[in-house]
């Protein structure tokens, strides 16, 4: 079991179609338990495939009370009624959310890992986060496309090296109005302070860099 990379906004895996999966072998099984790893390192509620790199009709989502972790295999929304509207965030563009409409509640047919078939109804929070990965399998998530179609202002945080492809994906569509990054910090053992990489990438495009010592210190929003 291992902790996967998760693909961010501009990797073109994630707008690659998805194609079913097949037989359910050990290596399916293997997939599974990473993403369900990646999903629990990433503090999300559901991962499909695509965001790890595999182009497969496989998702996981995690109970809304028990946070128990469930796989579902080539998943299809086989009846779904209502609307509601309300803020979503994907982990494939962290930072980020936006208001998104969908269906109130779907019934969702797919297998499990025995290949048995499972049929879930899902509302609320659990309806949504089915019909948001459900869209990973060759489409952009709404939430995703909503904040891609518009030029926002966008506050970025973040400090590590692999938060830098989503920064340039940013700067890329949108208008980075200052970076929020982790203090300076002394290299391993002499005493000159080493910059985050964030911080380095935002000097270069010349943003205004923010250092708060705490993000939660009194007046910091
Ligand atoms: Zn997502």
């Amino acid at each position: 079991m291992a902790v996967l990379k998760v693909r961010r906004y501009g990797d073109p895996t994630l707008r690659r179609r998805a194609t079913p999966v097949g037989e359910i072998t050990p290596d399916i099984r293997n997939l599974v338990a990473d993403m369900v790893d990646t999903m629990y390192d990433e503090a999300g509620i559901g991962l499909a495939a695509p965001q790890i790199g595999m182009s497969l009709r496989l998702i996981v989502v995690a109970d809304d009370e028990t946070r128990e972790a469930r796989p579902l295999v080539n998943p299809e929304i086989v009846e779904q009624g209502g609307e509601a509207t309300a803020e979503e965030g994907c982990l494939s563009i962290p930072g980020v959310f936006a208001q998104v409409t969908r269906a109130a509640w779907v019934r969702v047919e797919a297998k499990d890992l025995e290949g048995r078939p499972v049929s879930i109804l899902g509302r609320g929070l659990k309806g949504r986060v089915l019909q948001h990965e459900m869209d990973h399998r060759g489409c952009t998530p709404p939430g995703v496309r909503t904040v891609v179609a518009a030029t926002l202002n966008v506050l970025f945080y973040g400090t590590p090296e692999f938060s830098l492809p989503t920064l340039e994906a940013l700067l890329r569509h949108h208008r980075v109005v200052a970076v929020v990054t982790q203090p300076d910090r002394p290299a391993h053992r002499g005493q000159r302070l080493t910059l985050p990489p964030v911080k380095q990438r935002a000097i270069k495009s010349g943003l205004p860099v923010l250092q708060p010592s705490r993000l939660r210190e009194p007046g910091w929003p």
